[in-house]
């Protein structure tokens, strides 16, 4: 254990390195340097070409860690990989890659387990451990990347956590992974999921990053919300809609919302007639036509929560009635079916073994 709190490596941007590097009477392009080296998956260690005594400073200065892969399933259906990775405290995450057309994809996580008590979620079931940190975030990308030798051009925010509720780390990690000598990934490649924390949405609006944002809705209204999801008590299906009229207003970079069907609960044509009333009624006014998506997803059986996934018919009936009212709606292709994709159940497994 380090006796000192040691700043991480993998968490500091291009200037704060220059800073350190000059402060330590380095030259600054030494940082220029260790920068690319870092965001490749190299440690310290491995670089050569700083030299000796930089190396040496740099392991007394800061830590280094990347995730390290303690499982990895691979699909044989689609080629989805989804890794079980272990931190340097012995907690650890899961992130999933997809394969797309379009280019691959990382899901990854922003906090050990969560707090938010989604009643469908097995990522909540244990509570929330530590966040993560922006070194963290970034690692899960950069140990995936260099695990599977392929270029990761998009990323989803939609593992383990509530990135909104680790806001600090989450937004300098999207800083990092959009650096030219870095990862360099797009912000319009990268989305970020919320089961609606309004005071993060406000925030995250001001930041000015053409992010995707995905809200977490799913149910039309506040009882039906609220006993699924305990954040809803906070922040109201209404009050959170009007958040996301702001933001695009704001933005305007478009809105997509998630929607779980689970049967029963939230799946029924009144649900969807509903669904459909309250996005236009808070979306659609005079003067703001924001683009509305739904995504639809069969909940995910996990065995701790005893939800049952809509029928085909019940989707197909769902997706009708929105497409009806003007709304597009899409039922998620599922990834991964055969190795349990859906994040949260690894971590989980894992637990209960240890
Ligand atoms: N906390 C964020 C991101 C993580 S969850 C959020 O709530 O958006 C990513 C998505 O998976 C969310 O839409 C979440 O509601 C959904 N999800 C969680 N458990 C699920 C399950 N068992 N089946 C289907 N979707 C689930």
């Amino acid at each position: 254990m380090d006796t000192v709190q040691r700043r991480e490596l993998l968490s500091l941007m291009p200037a704060e390195l220059e800073e350190w590097m000059l402060a330590s009477g380095e030259p600054k392009y030494r940082a220029g340097q260790l920068f690319p080296q870092l965001h490749r998956g190299l440690s310290p260690d491995e670089m050569t070409n700083l030299g000796k005594r930089l190396q040496e400073k740099l392991r007394e200065g800061f830590s280094w860690h990347l995730p390290v892969v303690e499982q990895k399933l691979v699909s044989a259906i689609d080629g989805t990989v989804k890794y079980l990775f272990g931190l340097a405290d012995g907690n650890c995450v899961e992130s999933v890659v997809m394969k797309y057309d379009h280019g691959n994809t990382i899901c990854i996580s922003s906090q050990v387990g969560c707090r938010m008590g989604c009643k469908f979620c097995a990522s909540t079931i244990g509570g929330r451990v530590r966040d993560l940190t922006a070194g963290e975030l970034l690692g899960q990308v950069i140990a995936a990347q260099k695990d599977c030798g392929e270029r990761i051009s998009n990323i989803v925010m939609m593992g383990i956590g509530e990135p909104l509720d680790n806001y600090d780390n989450v937004i300098r990690f999207l800083h990092l992974v959009n650096c030219e000598t870095g990862l360099n990934i797009g912000y319009r490649h990268i989305s970020l999921s919320t089961c609606g924390l309004i005071d993060g949405i406000r925030r995250l609006q001001k930041e000015n990053l053409p992010i995707t944002l995905s809200i977490s809705l799913h149910a039309p209204d506040d009882e039906t919300r609220s006993a699924i999801m305990p954040i809803n008590n906070r922040y109201g299906v209404s009050d959170l809609l009007d958040a996301c009229r702001e933001y695009y207003a704001q933005t305007g970079r478009r809105i997509s919302f998630e929607y779980t069907l689970i049967a029963g609960k939230n799946d029924s044509v009144e649900n969807a007639q509903k669904l459909a009333r309250v996005l236009n009624a808070h979306l659609r006014t005079r003067t703001d036509t924001m683009p509305i998506h739904v995504n639809l997803i069969p909940v995910n059986e996990v065995s701790e929560t005893g939800f049952r996934k809509s029928g085909r018919e019940a989707i197909a009936a769902f997706a009708k009635t929105l497409e009806y009212k003007g709304i597009r709606a899409t039922v998620r292709r599922k990834l991964g079916a055969d190795i349990n994709a859906s994040c949260g159940q690894l971590r989980r497994a894992a637990m209960k073994q240890s």
